[in-house]
């Protein structure tokens, strides 16, 4: 089955917005074997979407929308749907009524306008949207969904689930990532690539900031041999997993911290925080998360963390020394210390940007490292907050395993 995707809205097309709708839609679509032929993107005009829509329709079995569904002028989705059917715009009711119970909830005064937002081609099929004010459509192999990426998101599942019934479509693909971090691209490949020898298994590697993903995909009938692969993915490179689908190297992470009953502290120089930030992004982490420090200055680390100043002057803020200090700064079952030089500016010959000391600290096992990473300051900060992370999983895991 294949499907075709219409984006519209101008500011896709002049770079005000970045279109994020069609890979949400993808990773959706790909659950349940539908393969996108196309996507086109087109502005807020009537005959332009209609032309679109006729190109959609004659390469697909089905045209999925997102974007000018809304209440202003320039929201003209339904209609261009409504036109190429040959269908008049109706309004049902009872959404309508819905809209007017959402507008009073949310105290803004309800304009002709947004009655709009409830029309739909005659005939056509509405999901109510739990995260905004349009429905979603389906009619005649053409979908339309708002273009605000929440609302797609709450709209899009529902959709899917009332299309495959449709059709008999079954749940019939099965996905399976694993994430991996510390070994490039190319290395990962070749340790790898011989267990991909099945014709009906998918294999793709993707580089991702939160790690290579290595996604296997197959109809969930082959599942068993995915998984078979999958443990010989572990036994060969399971050293360099951090974490499996939807999981992040944090939720990895934590998830170690709350088995062990150990909690975690950091001191963060170059990352900034960002340690920080990837922990909390983890609901619960407040059960394992002590503190975290950004000492970024010199004067920082010494009241923040008691560095000594002596150090930092005979050994400077980026040092082994250092960041021996920091660990044993602050409190912690756990801790985490990175100092660094981010760039563009600071490098010396000694110390070239990209030189970062990542400490990590579990009780009294002390492991740090220099490291020099490549790249822009984005780069490097990213890197070193992974690594560190990265560290820490492996040092967790020897402890769970016992
Ligand atoms: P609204 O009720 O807000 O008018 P709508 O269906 O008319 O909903 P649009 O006006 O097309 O949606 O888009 C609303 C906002 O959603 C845009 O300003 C943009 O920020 C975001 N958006 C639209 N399309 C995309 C897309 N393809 N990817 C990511 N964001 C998008």
């Amino acid at each position: 089955m294949k499907a075709f995707i219409i984006l519209v809205g101008t500011e896709l097309l002049n770079g005000m917005t970045v279109d994020t709708n069609s890979l949400f839609m993808a990773e959706e679509l790909n659950k349940y074997g539908i393969e996108i032929c196309s996507k086109i993107t087109v502005g807020d005009n009537i005959e332009e979407i209609i032309k679109a829509i006729e190109f959609g329709k004659s390469q697909s079995d089905l045209v999925i929308m997102s974007g000018g569904l809304g209440p202003t002028m320039d929201d003209l989705t339904k209609e261009a749907i409504a036109r190429y059917l040959g269908k008049k715009l109706v309004v049902d009711p009872e959404e309508y009524k819905e809209l007017k119970e959402k507008f009073k909830k949310i105290g803004i005064e309800l304009l002709d306008n947004n009655v709009k937002e409830v029309e739909k081609p005659e005939g056509a099929v509405s999901f109510r949207n739990g995260a905004g004010m349009a429905p979603g459509i389906y009619i005649d192999g053409v979908a339309a969904f708002p273009g605000v990426p929440r609302e797609l998101h709450n709209l899009f599942p529902k959709f899917l689930d009332y299309y495959a019934k449709k059709n008999n479509l079954k749940d019939e693909i099965y996905i399976k990532d694993i994430i991996v971090w510390g070994i490039p691209e190319s290395h990962l490949e070749t340790k790898i690539k011989h267990f991909f020898d099945q014709k009906d298994i998918f294999y793709e590697f993707l580089v991702k900031d939160y790690g290579i993903v290595v996604r296997l995909q197959a109809k969930e009938s082959s599942k068993n041999l995915v998984e078979k692969i999958i443990e010989k993915i572990y036994n060969e490179i399971g050293h360099y997993v951090i974490g499996e689908d939807g999981k992040r190297i944090q939720d990895s992470v934590v998830s170690h911290l709350k088995t062990l009953d150990y909690n975690i502290s950091l001191a963060e120089s170059c990352t900034g925080g960002q340690i920080a930030s990837m922990l909390v992004e983890v609901s619960g982490v407040s059960k394992v998360f002590f503190e975290g420090i950004v000492c970024y200055s010199n004067d920082s680390k010494v009241k923040r963390l008691g560095v000594s100043p002596e150090t930092l002057k005979v050994h400077g803020a980026v040092s082994h020394e250092t960041a021996k200090e920091m660990l044993d700064g602050l409190e912690g079952d756990v801790v985490i210390a990175t100092t660094g030089i981010a760039g563009p500016d600071g490098g010396t010959e000694d110390k070239p940007v990209g030189t970062v000391y990542i400490g990590v600290r579990i009780f009294d096992e002390y492991y740090i490292k220099k490291y020099e990473f490549k790249g822009n300051r984005e780069r490097i900060r990213r890197y070193s907050s992974m690594t560190a992370l990265f560290k820490l999983l492996k040092m967790l895991e020897k402890r769970v395993e016992y």
